[in-house]
């Protein structure tokens, strides 16, 4: 049996005087899985995020979490989720293992500080105060806040912005670790590597909206034309070469020896040109086959311009 959705969204609008922020936007959230939302700057993501988690509310359409209304059942709803909020909202004075124990006490059942200490690299500055800890410190503690209460859902607003690489592989094992004992993880990043390794589903959003919402690699795959590349000798009779490959494809020496198909690159096309080559006494040095990346596709479905 499918288990409903631990988010779901539908035709949500949400307007700051005459700017319509979120313009019907339409979001599904399976349970278990991490979720990459991505879009533009000003998109409308972390307008969409804080509806979910109650900060603010919406102007029309329905929100759903874990069943709740956000705002009507907050009081049910907050035990049950956690939260990293981009400005990380804690006092400036408080010391990073006093807000942990702090924020562990009003849970029934929080994961062991000190571990989650430990596990984030903040050991050393437990007893600093908040406003001494550097970007990437206060990062992880927002992040180590969020999940201290041990929540059946998570909400991560650019986790691994300003992060160091240690830090961000270490809040990707832990956003694994999280996925793999059941939690539901959503995440806003302008990482696409991030997206990539991390989530089962990739929502982009654009203008309000989203405009795809799939696995990394269906969204990779989806409508995108490929490239396959290969070596050989110079000159090849690329007209010859064309010519048995499907009307959809193209075929190009780049530079001597370096060849170019374009098309749906599948593994009968991968045979075609190996073929091609044999009938030809072509021995290429190498061949690749190169898919599209979530940025490539970002990019096709958001434009590459700069947003006010
Ligand atoms: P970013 O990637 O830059 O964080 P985002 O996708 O999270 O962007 P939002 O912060 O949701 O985008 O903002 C969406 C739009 O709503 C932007 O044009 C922003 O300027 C506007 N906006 C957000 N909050 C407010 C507010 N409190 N008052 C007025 N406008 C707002």
């Amino acid at each position: 049996m499918r288990s409903e959705p631990v988010v779901q969204v539908r035709g949500l609008v949400k307007r700051y005087g005459p700017k319509t922020a979120v313009d019907g936007l339409d979001l599904s959230v399976r349970a278990g899985t991490v979720t990459a939302v991505l879009g533009p700057n000003g998109a409308g993501k972390t307008t969409t995020v804080e509806i979910c988690e109650g900060y603010r509310g919406a102007d029309a359409g329905t929100v759903r979490v874990l069943g709740l209304d956000p705002v009507a059942d907050a009081a049910r709803l907050r035990p049950r989720i956690g939260v990293m909020l981009q400005s990380g909202g804690v006092y400036s004075g408080a010391r990073a293992e006093e807000m942990l124990c702090h924020v562990a006490s009003l849970h029934a059942h929080p994961v062991n500080v000190g571990h989650l200490i430990e596990r984030l690299g903040l050991g050393s500055c437990g007893r600093t105060p908040y406003r001494r800890l550097s970007g990437g410190q206060q990062q992880r503690l927002a992040l180590a806040m969020a999940v201290v209460g041990r929540p059946e859902l998570v909400f991560l607003d650019e986790p691994t912005a300003g992060l160091d690489p240690q830090a961000r592989h270490a809040t990707w094992d832990l956003v694994r670790e999280l996925r793999a004992d059941g939690v539901t993880v959503v995440l806003t990043t302008h990482f696409m590597d991030e997206a990539e390794k991390l989530a089962d589903d990739v929502a982009i959003i654009d203008g309000g909206r989203v405009v795809a919402q799939d696995s990394p690699e269906e969204l990779c795959r989806g409508g995108a034309e490929n490239t396959l590349r290969f070596t050989g000798r110079p000159g090849l009779d690329v007209v010859s070469l064309l010519k048995a490959l499907p009307p959809d494809c193209a075929a190009v020496e780049l530079t001597p020896g370096s060849y170019r198909v374009t098309g749906t690159v599948d593994p009968q096309l991968l045979a075609t040109v190996t073929s091609w080559c044999a009938q030809h006494g072509v021995m290429p040095d190498r061949i690749s086959v190169e898919r599209h990346t979530l940025e490539d596709v970002f990019l096709e479905l958001t434009g590459k311009e700069l947003r006010a």
